[in-house]
């Protein structure tokens, strides 16, 4: 034996983005850093995209994750995108993150493999291109979380400390985070090649997004209406989803919305305790723009951007392509109200539809906001039937309300086991609570203690367990006159 290399950690990569005309992407390199240490890898989502756990852990597998070596196959580069930030429109694109390319799983499914925090690009404006230990972690618990929750989301396969600090307010220890994703195509993608492109760009990226996420809409009718239709129906679905568990995302502005329906982008997001529409965490969000309440109605603003960008695409003459593109939009408050009444009667264990549903669920949110009653455990409680001692539980008003909702469970033709189960299933018994993340990320970052995290990463891998671990995870923090705050781009 000549040689002793170690086999390949398994890539297999096709990049058909890079395969798009230069206007959408510039190839870039990551830039090396000094002492990768791997923090922590997803070694069942690795299996999942083919990869092998080992091959990645060794020397050569981190200075792939770390940026300090190209994989073989992988065309690294930095995407264009442009997007409204809180409400402004702006140039934007990868700033501090690189498509290695695209893997392919066994079954034959298509993932970016994206390193973010991996230096600086064409579109890094005054930023530096890296990322920090504490929030590349958030994102990985975060992401994981809400994939175990069963929400769509982008994923993450590994953190690498980079071993190099960077300065923030103070200095940080580095990191990159490898982060696999269905797509990154955005709204704001579209945008890019509505504002600073041709019509032909527009519908090469238009095609290319039907291909990859909407290959069932053929070439009959109106293709991009269909796209349209469709975009708007997986986020119709995907923010009701966030509703009912309670997320914030924090920033949604339109370069943070994916075409594919995934959550995407976990800067300043966070589960909401006690319930309240009203609830903003995000240091930045002072209007409460984003708040807990507005997402529905961010979503569909952020949707009649994504038709804007489409409309040349939609019908040659523009009252025409705007009288469609309207059509289409004036579904996303109904889909998104339909898709949220399911998923509440679910959560209250109610088969079939009653007119007095939606009011009996109003009524119950109405009473926890009054009762300043943390959302999660609520329903947990609920589902447990376990009165919590609060004043929620105490109150008359919530007995009457308990007494309509044993009658409406009573009325239907399934077991009381049969709602009960369904309960489980649409209540977690746990959330990636603020304070136990921040635990989690402190101890990470400051000690170099990784045991908090993993254990966190336990109790969230199965949220509808209930299992009897998973209950210290379920507290609140002790009472606290700091609000909790998240922030974004750190
Ligand atoms: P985000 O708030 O994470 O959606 O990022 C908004 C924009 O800022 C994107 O274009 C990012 O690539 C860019 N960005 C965020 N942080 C950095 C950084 N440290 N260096 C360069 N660009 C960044
Ligand atoms: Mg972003």
């Amino acid at each position: 034996m000549t040689e002793n290399k170690t086999p390949g950690a398994g890539w297999n990569f096709d990049n058909s983005y890079a395969r798009l005309p230069g206007f959408f992407h510039s190839m870039q390199s990551p830039a090396p850093v000094r002492a990768p240490e791997l923090v922590v890898l997803n070694e069942p989502l690795a299996a999942s995209l083919g990869l092998d756990a080992e091959a990645l852990k060794s020397g050569e597998g981190v200075a792939e994750l770390a940026g300090n070596r190209v994989p073989e196959g992988a065309e690294p580069l930095a995407q264009a995108y442009a997007g409204h930030q809180f409400g402004y429109f702006t140039m934007l694109g990868d700033g501090r993150a690189l498509l290695l390319g695209e893997q392919i799983a066994p079954g034959g499914e298509r993932f970016d493999i994206q390193l973010k925090g991996s230096g600086r690009t064409p579109y890094s404006r005054g930023g530096d291109g890296r990322a920090a230990v504490g929030p590349m972690l958030r994102e990985y618990v975060i992401s994981e979380a809400m994939n175990a929750l069963g929400i769509p989301t982008t994923r993450s396969l590994a953190v690498i400390a980079t071993g190099q600090g960077i300065q923030r307010e103070k200095e940080l220890p580095g990191a990159v985070l490898t982060r696999v994703a269905a797509s990154h195509l955005r709204v704001g993608t579209f945008q890019y090649a509505a504002n600073f492109g041709t019509e032909e760009d527009l519908r090469t990226l238009a095609d290319y997004a039907l291909e990859r996420h909407f290959p069932e809409i053929g070439g009959e009718g109106n293709r991009y209406l269909s796209l349209l239709r469709e975009v708007i129906r997986r986020q119709a679905a995907l923010i009701a989803k966030w509703q009912l568990v309670g997320f914030i995302h924090g920033v949604m502005n339109t370069d943070n919305m994916a075409i594919s329906g995934e959550t995407i982008d976990y800067g300043p997001c966070a589960f909401m305790d006690v319930y309240d529409p009203a609830t903003v965490f995000s240091s930045i969000d002072r209007q409460g723009r984003y708040a807990y309440g507005r997402q529905p109605y961010i979503g569909a603003w952020n949707l009649a951007r994504l038709a804007e960008a489409l409309l040349p695409l939609l019908d040659a003459d523009q009252d025409r392509a705007v009288k469609l593109a309207e059509g289409e939009l004036e579904a996303f408050g109904q889909q998104f109200q339909r898709n949220w009444l399911a998923g509440m009667r679910a959560k209250l264990g109610l088969f079939g539809e009653e007119e007095q549903d939606e009011p009996l669920v109003a009524a119950l949110l109405d009473l926890m906001q009054r009762n300043r009653a943390d959302y999660t455990n609520t329903f947990r409680a609920l589902t447990l039937d376990q009165p919590e001692d609060n004043g929620l539980f105490a109150s008359e008003e919530f007995a009457e309300w308990r007494k309509r909702w044993e009658e409406r469970r009573g009325r239907g033709q399934e077991s009381e086991e049969a709602s009960r189960r369904l309960m489980r299933e649409s209540n977690p018994a746990v959330i990636p609570r603020n304070h136990r993340v921040e635990e989690a990320l402190e101890a990470a970052s400051e000690r170099e203690d990784f045991s908090v995290m993993h254990r966190l990463l336990a109790a969230l891998a199965d949220p509808y367990a209930y299992s009897p671990e998973q209950e210290e995870y379920a507290a609140l923090p002790e009472a606290c006159d700091v609000p909790y705050r998240t922030f974004c781009g750190t």
